[in-house]
C-alpha cells in the first residue's frame, strides 16, 4: 500500500463530467489499497473570472481582500469533488487550505509555505476516507487567507507530498507529460520520458508552465520525485514524465527544452556613477517594494558613467519603473527608460556542463532569423537571451528546429 498525492489542474476539473471523471479514478487508486490525497485546482477559467471581477470593483483594493477572493475558486472544486466521491461510494472529506493548516508567510498573492499541520489528514487517511484539499492557498500566522501565485496548486500538492513523506507526487494536466517546449507553440514538440529535477527547475524559473516553480524547489529541496501525466488519458499504460533526481534520468542529452516567458519588462538607467555602491543604491529601493528582478546587467564604465539594465516581471512594470525614476534621478542619471513588449527565450539541459559552443550555436540560429539579442545571461545548465516579443514563436521554432528536438534525438 502506497501513499499518493494527485493533483488535478483548471482543466481537467473543469466540468461536472470532468470532476466525476477525476473521482473515478480517485477511486481506482483508493480501490486498489493506496491512501490517496487529491490537491485540486479552480475550475478553468475561474481564477481569471475572480481577478476580472476584483478588477472591474477595485483594481487597487487590498492585496488581502484580493486572496480572500481568489482563493474560493479552489473551495467549489473541493466541495464537489467530494461530492462527487460519495456518490461513488468512495468517502471523502475536503479542507481548505486554512482548514488544513497550511501556514505560509503574508505575502498576499505570492505567499510561500512554511509548514504544514498533516495530523487532520493523517487522522482522515487512516479512517479510509480520501482526503481533498484546496490548491494555490494558505493561512498566514495572524489568520488571514493567502494565496501562492498562478499554478500554485503544483505547490499545494508536493509541499504535501513531503509533509506526508507520500510515495508518490502525481500532477494531472491536460498534456501526458513535459515535452522540449509548449506543445501550443510548436506543435511538434517531443514528449520527455524522464527529465533532472534540477532541468525542471531551470525550465520552469524560464517560463515553462506546466509546473509552477515553487513545487519545483520543493521537489528538489526535498528530493520528491515528481510525476506529470494526462487526466485525459484512461490508459493503465498512458505516456507520463518523471521528474526525477539527475542519476535516475534515463537519457542525459545536451539541451533538453526550449522555455519561454511574455511575462517580462526591461528596464535602463542610463549615465549612473561607475562607483560602488551604485547597484544597491538602484536594486534596493526595488526590492524593498517586494519586486522580483530577474536578469542584470552593467555595462563597462566609460567617462565614469556606466548603463544598469534588468528585468522584471510584467506586472510590476509601472511600479518599478516609478521607482526608478526617483532613485534615477537621486544618481544624476541620463535617462530612464523601459519597454514591455521583450520576451526572454532559454535552452536548457544538464548536458551544457560538459559541451562548449552551445551559446554560439543558439545565437548563429537566432542571428540567421534575423532576430536581434538585446540581453544574454548564462548558468551552467541553460542560456537565456531577451528579444523582442514579437519573434517569439519564430525563435521558439527556430531553437527547437536547431538543436534537433523534434525528432527527440538531441546530441548526447
Ligand atoms: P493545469 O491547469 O493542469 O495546471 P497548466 O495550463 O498550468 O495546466 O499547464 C499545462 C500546460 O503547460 C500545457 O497545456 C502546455 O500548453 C503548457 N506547457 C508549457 N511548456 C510546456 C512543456 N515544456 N511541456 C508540456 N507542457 C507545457
Ligand atoms: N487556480 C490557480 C490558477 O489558476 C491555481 C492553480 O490552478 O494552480 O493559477
Ligand atoms: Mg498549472
Amino acid at each position: 500500500m502506497a501513499l499518493i498525492v494527485q493533483k488535478y489542474g483548471g482543466t481537467s476539473v473543469g466540468t461536472p463530467e470532468r470532476i466525476k471523471a477525476v473521482a473515478q479514478r480517485v477511486k481506482h487508486w483508493k480501490d486498489k489499497g493506496n491512501d490517496v490525497v487529491v490537491v485540486v485546482s479552480a475550475m478553468s477559467g475561474e481564477t481569471n473570472r475572480l481577478t476580472t471581477l476584483i478588477n472591474d470593483v477595485n483594481p487597487e483594493g487590498s492585496c488581502r481582500e484580493r486572496d480572500v477572493i481568489l482563493s474560493t475558486g479552489e473551495q467549489v472544486t473541493i466541495g464537489l469533488l467530494s461530492m462527487a466521491l460519495a456518490g461513488q461510494d468512495c468517502p471523502a472529506i475536503s479542507y481548505t487550505g486554512a482548514q488544513v493548516k497550511i501556514l505560509t508567510d503574508s505575502a498576499y498573492s505570492k505567499a510561500r509555505i512554511s509548514e504544514i499541520d498533516s495530523e487532520n489528514i493523517s487522522n482522515d487517511l487512516a479512517a479510509g476516507k480520501v482526503v481533498i484539499v484546496a490548491g494555490f492557498q494558505g493561512i498566514d500566522n495572524c489568520g488571514n487567507i493567502t494565496t501562492l501565485g498562478r499554478g500554485g496548486s503544483d505547490t499545494t500538492a508536493v509541499a504535501l507530498a513531503v509533509a506526508l513523506k507520500a510515495d508518490e507526487c502525481q500532477i494531472y494536466t491536460d498534456v501526458d507529460g513535459v515535452y522540449t517546449t509548449d506543445p501550443r507553440v510548436v506543435p511538434e514538440a517531443s514528449h520527455i520520458p524522464s527529465l533532472a529535477l534540477e532541468e525542471m527547475l531551470e525550465m520552469a524559473s524560464q517560463g515553462s508552465k506546466v509546473l509552477q516553480i515553487r513545487a519545483v524547489e520543493f521537489a528538489y529541496k526535498y528530493d520528491m520525485p515528481i510525476r506529470v501525466l494526462s487526466s485525459f488519458d484512461d490508459d493503465e499504460n498512458a505516456k507520463s514524465t518523471l521528474v526525477t533526481r539527475e542519476e535516475d534520468v534515463m537519457e542525459k542529452v545536451m539541451v533538453r527544452g526550449v522555455a519561454f516567458n511574455r511575462d517580462e519588462a526591461q528596464l535602463t538607467l542610463s549615465g549612473v556613477p561607475d562607483e560602488p555602491g551604485v547597484a544597491v543604491k538602484i536594486l534596493g529601493p526595488i526590492s524593498d517594494a517586494n519586486i522580483e528582478v530577474d536578469m542584470i546587467v552593467q555595462n563597462i564604465g566609460s567617462d565614469s558613467t556606466t548603463d544598469f539594465t534588468f528585468t522584471i516581471h510584467r506586472n510590476d512594470y509601472v511600479q518599478a519603473k516609478k521607482i526608478l525614476e526617483s532613485v534615477g534621478a537621486s544618481l544624476g542619471a541620463r535617462t530612464c527608460t523601459g519597454d514591455d513588449h521583450i520576451a526572454k527565450i532559454s535552452i536548457v539541459g544538464v548536458g551544457m556542463r560538459s559541451h562548449a559552443g552551445v551559446a554560439s550555436q543558439m545565437f548563429k540560429a537566432l542571428a540567421d532569423e534575423g532576430i536581434n539579442l538585446r540581453m544574454i545571461s548564462t548558468s551552467e545548465i541553460k542560456v537565456s537571451v531577451v528579444i523582442d516579443q514579437k519573434y517569439l514563436e519564430l525563435a521558439t521554432r527556430t531553437l527547437h528546429e536547431a538543436f534537433d528536438m523534434s525528432s527527440g534525438k538531441s546530441d548526447t
